[in-house]
């Protein structure tokens, strides 16, 4: 297809959901500052509203059962693989990530692998007792209706985490995306909507008031949410009132722990994407790496190599793979981290600074070593393009510093794969990758311990996590 028919076709998705002219609120493009289109503000009555007709949908998308169900969500996963490339390109303008790389044209693939895997996933009763005792099976029944409440980062990939395997149970759902990107989580839902009953999944464009609203309705049997720690304590709070079960992915800040005799040219690669995938906005990345002293040096120059290899720029050149931070907030978070390790006495390798030159929320990848635990960048999620490097010459050490912050999202451990398989289950962690950092799979449970929340997804523990469970016994 050419340039020309793409952007009509990302167009239209674009006219499809955004507000009448005059109205809503101004979406920019993250690399050019560029107006794309306008978000609508629904409010907390059209909220209500939302959950209302997603409550009196979802009896008879629960009576259609598993397999007419999973018929429609595959059908579904087809739509938004039809739409992918404009879907892509709307997501790269207003998240600000590349099409190329593991980035916007990527997030789509994942959105129609992860849908179809939900929809086949099986998920059988469980016989748990059958003896001359009695007899008594599991069963995972709908719960109702499921909240889900997304951030910016990955808007389009988890909001398929958590509508996906919510609807495969006969949920209906109501999304609100985040504020800073709404336009193409709305129109992803308008792609599905296409071959989806009216009302089973809902998307409402709201602020955090919306979703304050969202999480604690009292007709939300299910929250499902992804974004900080702070945001996830509060709708724990809220669900003292509502009883709503609760997913909660939350903020991570995920050591990697690079033992003596690893080798640094082999793992330079996978270390970089590691920390620095969608531009180090990703909720399981690196964003503390652990050297043994021995290598230090080397992996540092290896690491350094790829990084300044790397293209960034406008996620619409299709030789980019890093693009921009995706709001002035989150730029100025990385901006100070970066100062301030700098000021604790770190050393820049590379980067270091804004990069006016490609537009205003565009900072250098950075590499920061000489710095230590203590220090913010390394204690702090910088949810950025900046990765502190800390050298340490006990293993003991580095993984008493790996447990030491109150987040347990992912971690890794790079090296021999025996030693590798001592250290990590001594790592506390959702995840421990070996020789890798961050790769998940449809099927494989996913979620954090510690303040990164509670709760898996994915398989078929992330199905029975948006059901209830009932025993029928005798
Ligand atoms: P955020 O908590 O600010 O916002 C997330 C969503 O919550 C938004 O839709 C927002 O409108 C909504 N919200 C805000 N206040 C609310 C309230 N009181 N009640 C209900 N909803 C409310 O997070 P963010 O800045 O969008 O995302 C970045 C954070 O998310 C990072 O900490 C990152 O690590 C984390 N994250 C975690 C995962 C994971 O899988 N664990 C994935 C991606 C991002």
């Amino acid at each position: 297809m050419s340039d020309t028919a793409l952007v009509a076709d990302e167009q239209r998705l674009i006219d499809r959901v955004q507000a009448p002219d005059g109205q809503g609120r101004d979406v920019p493009d993250a690399a050019t500052r560029e107006v794309i289109g306008r978000a609508p503000l629904h409010t907390v009555a059209d909220l209500d509203d939302a959950v209302a007709r997603a409550k009196a949908a979802q009896p008879a998308w629960e009576a259609l059962g598993h397999e007419e169900r999973s018929a429609i969500l595959l059908r579904a996963a087809d739509a938004i693989e039809e739409n992918a490339e404009a879907l892509a390109r709307l997501l790269s303008r207003e998240q600000g990530k590349p099409l190329n790389g593991p980035n916007a044209r990527f997030e789509l693939g994942a959105c129609a692998a992860w849908l179809r895997t939900n929809a086949t996933t099986p998920l059988e009763a469980q016989t748990i007792v059958d003896d001359e005792s009695g007899r008594a099976s599991l069963f995972y029944k709908a719960a109702g209706v499921v909240g889900a409440i997304g951030p910016w980062n990955w808007p389009l990939m988890i909001g398929i985490w958590q509508i996906g395997p919510s609807l495969r149970m006969g949920n209906t759902v109501v999304v609100k995306p985040s504020e800073y990107t709404p336009l193409s989580v709305l129109a992803m839902v308008a792609v599905m909507n296409e071959v989806l009953p009216a009302d089973v999944l809902i998307a409402v464009s709201g602020d955090r008031e919306a979703g304050a609203r969202l999480a604690s309705h009292p007709d939300i049997a299910k929250v499902m949410f992804t974004g900080s720690t702070a945001t996830g304590r509060k709708i724990i709070e809220s669900s003292a009132g509502n009883l709503a079960r609760l997913t909660l992915e939350l903020g991570g800040n995920d050591a990697g722990i690079v033992l003596p005799g690893a080798d640094a040219q082999a793992i330079a690669q996978d270390l970089f994407w590691g920390a620095f995938i969608n531009t180090g906005q990703t909720c399981a990345a690196l964003k503390r790496l652990y050297v043994h002293e021995s290598i230090h040096d080397e992996v540092v120059a290896a690491l350094a190599a790829v990084v300044e290899q790397t293209p960034i720029g406008n996620g619409l050149d299709e030789q980019n793979v890093l693009g921009p931070l995706q709001n002035r907030a989150q730029f100025d978070i990385v901006k100070r981290l970066v100062d301030d390790a700098v000021a604790a006495g770190g050393r820049v390798v590379t980067g270091g600074a804004p990069a006016p030159e490609l537009g205003e929320l565009f900072f250098q990848p950075t590499l920061v070593v000489d710095v230590a635990d203590g220090v913010a960048l390394v204690d702090e999620e910088q949810f950025g393009p900046a990765l502190p490097i800390i050298r340490y010459s006990d293993v003991e050490e580095a993984i008493a510093s790996a447990n030491g912050l109150d987040a347990g999202l992912g971690a890794s451990v790079w090296g021999d794969r025996a030693q590798a398989l001592e250290v990590a289950p001594r790592l506390q962690a959702g995840t421990v990758w070996i020789n890798q950092h961050g790769g998940l799979h449809p099927l494989v449970p996913f979620g954090g311990v510690k303040a990164s929340g509670y709760g898996l997804e994915f398989g078929v523990e992330g199905l029975k996590a948006v059901g209830v469970p009932q025993v029928i016994s005798g």
